[in-house]
């Protein structure tokens, strides 16, 4: 008899389906709300004034049972990076939920006790929440061609609107 094993789930990642679902319905217009997206999802995001300036933010399981999560940024940092961090957490929960554990601390340059691969992962899931593909095709077919005004439309910084027009072949 000739058994088929069902293909076993990646050992690195949570199933995408629903949070990368519910991250989509928040992606008809910009600026991404990254704030509903973490409400909807039901995730905490506490702003903290008391992190090290070189700690950009953090995600956590809370709760009794270890089932909730919740996001902290820091809030001495500007709202771009802010909203940047918010998106990169979202991403450690969206792609890596099962490695979050205790907790998963990034530092100023988004690096964690969890490597590299992982973190460059949240970084470019990160960049895609806050500029979706679609979009930002949709704005600069519309006209807008620098990425200073994407910057704004956005609210992201400057940097990151370069970037990922980059990134998307664009200007
Ligand atoms: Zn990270």
């Amino acid at each position: 008899m000739n058994m088929h094993k069902a293909p076993s789930p990646s050992p690195t990642f949570d199933r995408l389906a629903p949070a990368v679902e519910i991250i989509s319905a928040f992606q008809k217009s910009a600026p991404v709300d990254v704030d509903a997206i973490a409400a909807a999802l039901g995730i905490e995001v506490v702003v903290d004034d008391r992190l090290p300036a070189d700690i950009s933010g953090k995600i956590e399981r809370i709760g009794f049972f270890g089932d909730r999560y919740r996001i902290t940024v820091n809030g001495r940092h500007a709202r771009t990076r802010q909203r940047f961090t918010i998106a990169h957490e979202l991403a450690h929960y969206a792609l890596h939920r099962s490695l979050i554990g205790d907790g998963i601390v990034d530092d100023a340059m988004y690096r964690s006790p969890r490597g590299n691969d992982i973190e460059r992962q949240a970084n470019s899931y990160a960049a895609t929440i806050l500029m979706p593909a679609p979009l930002v095709r949709t704005y600069y077919r519309g006209g807008m061609k620098d990425f200073a005004s994407m910057a704004k439309t956005f609210d992201v910084s400057m940097e990151m609107a370069q970037i990922r027009m980059r990134e998307l072949r664009l200007g």
